[in-house]
């Protein structure tokens, strides 16, 4: 069994405080492929897109924003 990473809205800990409850949208890694044209021959190359979060409020505990806390992350 594989663990899958999915796309979604997550709750995550806070940086700041360590407590439960910020609420961010988890964005899973994943490969993905592009296209380059050079001197007339078009070849395929892979890109890697790194995992993301992107923090949706700020802390209800530590009262931290969601600016700073993505920084830290
Ligand atoms: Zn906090």
């Amino acid at each position: 069994m594989t663990l899958e990473l999915k796309n979604g809205e997550r709750t995550i800990y806070c940086p700041f405080c360590s407590k439960y409850g910020v609420k961010a949208f988890y964005r899973a890694p994943f490969k993905g492929f592009g296209k380059s044209r050079g001197s007339g021959v078009t070849s395929t190359f892979s890109t890697k897109h790194n995992e993301e979060y992107h923090v949706l409020g700020d802390c209800p505990s530590c009262k931290a924003k969601k600016e700073e806390i993505k920084k830290k992350l």
